[in-house]
């Protein structure tokens, strides 16, 4: 039986559980036709995984349309979101980032395509080039396709570099990284939270350009032995993060005020709060930790 996941904008409807809120499967009915991308609001999904423990889903749709097909749960319907604090059959649209540090690798990935897809077949319902309407491509190719001019709208993605810059601690030799608080996490002192140095690569940049560029421009420092270690899909907007290690060589931290409130090299086994499990930025710097013996899996 087809299944299907439902978004709404970064939301994603859950059940309440014993584990917590779990991503929902919402049986489709036979009648509802979601081949290819004729429907706006439905997005097929290839997905063959068997095993009962993980999402099985076979489209991803917006709660819009959900709503429009009378496929949402009863509670959703009646008592719109406000059913966190139920037990049972307690359902409610919770945040990506909040879910993905308990679920599996595949189901990240899955609704993280999900989302990416949705928002671009939301997104792209005109041609960009003579302002005609689109349709779905009529082969189930992942395009949007002008009826008039015949342009390929596919689904884009943006590349964002995100580097680990260490250094021995200059007084103690102690390890060293360089993390900054963003004016984007919120000034909440209890829950100040601070991250990597991050930003878009920009067109005709590789990447190596592109991270020398983000550290000068963000904490004006010079860095050398730029090395790429591994990426992740991110769907806010619709990001490929692209994750380097880099080491200081000299320079004063002089900030950029527009985006960050502060920046300062920490001491890897006395941190501030740093990004959570599942994100590519506690990846870069628990690589870091363990190669120095430092644990991190207490660390907020
Ligand atoms: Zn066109």
């Amino acid at each position: 039986m087809p299944t299907a996941l439902v978004f709404d904008a970064d939301t994603l409807l859950c059940r309440h559980t014993k584990l917590g809120w779990q991503p929902v499967c919402l049986d489709l009915p036979e009648s509802l036709s979601i081949e290819g991308y004729e429907t706006l609001g439905a997005v097929p999904l290839a997905n063959d995984k068997q095993d009962t423990q993980t999402i099985i889903a076979t489209a991803a749709l917006s709660r819009a349309f959900s709503k429009a097909h009378h496929l949402l749960p009863h509670s959703i319907v009646t008592a719109g979101d406000n059913a966190r604090d139920e037990y049972g059959d307690a359902y409610a649209f919770i945040a990506y980032r909040e879910l993905i540090s308990h679920l599996s690798a595949a189901d990240v990935a899955l609704l993280n395509q999900s989302l990416q897809l949705l928002r671009w077949q939301s997104d792209t319902q005109f041609c960009s080039r003579c302002g005609h309407s689109v349709h779905a491509h009529p082969a189930g190719e992942r395009a949007m396709v002008c009826g008039s001019c015949n342009l390929h709208q596919y689904p884009r993605i943006q590349p964002c570099v995100i580097t680990a810059i260490t250094r021995p601690n200059p007084e103690t030799g102690a390890i060293q990284i360089l993390l900054a608080h963003h004016r984007r996490y919120g000034q909440n002192s209890q829950f100040k939270r601070y991250g990597l140095i991050a930003g878009f690569v920009e067109v005709g940049e590789s990447l190596e350009h592109a991270v020398v560029r983000e550290v000068g421009e963000e904490v004006a420092i010079e860095i050398t032995d730029i090395r790429y270690v591994s990426s992740q899909p991110w769907p806010f907007p619709s990001n490929l993060m692209l994750g380097f290690r880099a080491t200081y060589v000299k320079g004063d931290i002089v900030i950029e005020e527009e985006e960050l409130t502060e920046a300062a090299f920490f001491d890897v086994s006395d941190m501030p709060q740093i990004p959570p499990v599942g994100s590519i930025a506690r990846d870069l710097i628990e690589q870091v930790a363990a190669e120095h013996t430092i644990d991190l899996r207490h660390h907020p």
